[in-house]
């Protein structure tokens, strides 16, 4: 049984206060909920780690995540963020190459890679994200798009390593846009994440991976898309800075 999981990606949003409000309404609504099977993830910016993570205190299946990390260990590298400094403040999963990251940041699938492994080696499981932009989708070579970015970025990890990693597929079109892939589209592109994952991988290694859907999933459409087989959840960016809207994509498996 693959890992049913929905993390929240907060992005560049709220202050002190309201992140503070948030998580301790999310945490109440989870809780009265009473959801065992679903893992939730939330991945607020990094200066509210240490005050989510206190919230989180109590609420088992509620996970604390970051939304990037550094491609160096550590060193004269102003304002950055190593993967070692989230593992000691209680992070377990941090996002690596969202689009937004790839496109206003530079990051490259080379550098991925190493963020990949400093995650790994430090207890995190990543969350590496995928996805193609409008143009490609519209040539129709978002498949081999993906999948390249897949081979580029993870293929030199080892079985044991990869075994530790969730997907995220967010097509660059529907991140923000309110422009959501069909159920549809997001099975066809999610299976064929996992057949390329197969083929380096091999089926049974593939066919543990979590791959979650991100871009405009929301309460309204959340349980058609989590319906598909190879769809085991999403990355939720603005439906995660509300309480109740998360809280029912979460319980819309
Ligand atoms: P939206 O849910 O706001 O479209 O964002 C998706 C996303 O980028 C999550 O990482």
């Amino acid at each position: 049984m693959r890992k049913k999981i929905v993390a929240g990606n907060w992005k560049m949003n709220l202050n002190q206060a309201d992140g503070q409000k948030l998580t301790s309404e999310i945490v109440n609504m989870i809780k009265d909920e009473s959801i065992q099977d679903v893992t939730v993830v939330l991945n607020p910016p990094f200066v509210h780690l240490q005050g989510v993570k206190k919230l989180l205190e109590g609420a088992s299946n509620i996970f604390l995540g970051a939304q990037n990390c550094s491609d160096k260990a550590s060193g004269a590298y102003t304002g950055e963020i190593s993967a070692a400094m989230l593992a000691s403040f209680g992070v377990s999963y941090v996002i690596i190459g969202h689009s937004e990251r790839r496109e206003y940041f530079g990051e490259t699938n080379a550098m991925l890679t190493e963020k990949v492994k400093l995650a790994l080696e430090n207890g995190l499981v990543p969350i590496f994200c995928c996805g193609e932009p409008l143009e490609i989708r519209e040539e129709g070579t978002h498949e081999a798009y993906v999948t390249n970015q897949l081979t580029e970025s993870l293929f030199g990890l080892s079985e044991e390593d990869m075994k530790k990693i969730v997907i995220a597929y967010e097509p660059i079109w529907a991140i923000g846009t309110g422009k959501t892939a069909s159920s549809d589209q997001a099975q066809e592109m999610h299976a064929a994440i996992r057949a390329h994952l197969a083929s380096h991988y091999g089926a049974e290694i593939a066919n543990g991976i979590s791959i979650l859907y991100g871009g405009s999933c929301k309460p309204d459409n959340a349980q058609d898309i989590f319906s598909k087989p190879d769809v085991d959840g999403g990355l939720i960016g603005g439906a995660s800075l509300k309480s109740r809207d998360f809280t029912d994509i979460v319980t819309s498996f």
